[in-house]
Order: C-alpha cells, then structure tokens, then sequence
C-alpha cells in the first residue's frame, strides 16, 4: 500500500528503530511510547486490521505473538510481565489502518483500558 505509513517503514522510505525482523514480521519502538518499553510488531505484508485476517493468515498471528514474546525476553520484560494489545478498528482505537500488536512493559499495567 503506497500510503500506508507502516508499509513505508517496513521499505526502509520512513525511518524506524529496528528492534526485530523476520521473515514475514518488522517490529521497531513507538514514535511517541506509553511505557518505558512500547514496540510495535507487525506484518511486513500490508492488512488492515484482524478484522481483515482469515484462516490463511493463522500462521502469519502466530508468527506476529511469538515475536511480541521473544521480543519481551530481549526487553528484559519476561519476569515481571508485560502487555500485548492489538487496536482494531475506529472505535478500538486504531490510528494506523496496517494490523500492529503493542507490545508495552516496564511499569505496572491498569485494567481496564480507557
Ligand atoms: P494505533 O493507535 O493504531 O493502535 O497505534 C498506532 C501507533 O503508531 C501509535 O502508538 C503511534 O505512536 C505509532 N506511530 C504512528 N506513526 C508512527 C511512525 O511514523 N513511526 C513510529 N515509530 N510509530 C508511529
Ligand atoms: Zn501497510
């Protein structure tokens, strides 16, 4: 997608701190963190949201979770926790429309979510 801002930075034609590739995945530190640790993951394929995914892409949101755990684990966040929150669509308060999961640790977490 040619507008799309995370595509763009999947293509390296915005730049982005890099914290972890594969594959199918990209995932690199939030312009603006809610926590000392905010890293977003994503598909390098563009989708707009999970409520744009199906049976074919079941491997690909396995693939996108185990990155949000290893990444946790460079992060140093695996023994005390940490949160992983995928914002779908307007009222879910997604902003950017290319699927993304938050991962965010480093402080305690509240419940429930505004
Ligand atoms: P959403 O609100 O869609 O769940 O999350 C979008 C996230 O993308 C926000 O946390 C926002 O700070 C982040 N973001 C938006 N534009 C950019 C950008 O150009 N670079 C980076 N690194 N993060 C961005
Ligand atoms: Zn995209």
């Amino acid at each position: 997608m040619s507008d799309c801002i995370f595509c763009k930075i999947v293509n390296g034609d915005i730049p982005s701190t890099k914290v972890y590739e594969n594959e199918y995945v990209y995932a690199f530190r939030d312009l603006e963190p809610v926590a000392p640790t905010h890293v977003l993951i994503i598909p390098k394929e563009h989708i707009q949201s999970l409520d744009y995914m199906n049976e074919s892409n079941i491997e690909l949101l396995g693939k996108l979770m185990l990155a949000a755990k290893e990444i946790a684990r460079f992060e140093g966040l695996s023994e005390n926790g940490y949160r992983v929150v995928n914002n779908n669509g307007l009222m879910g308060g997604q902003t950017v429309n290319h699927f993304h999961l938050h991962l965010v640790g480093g402080r305690s977490m509240q419940w429930p979510p505004g």
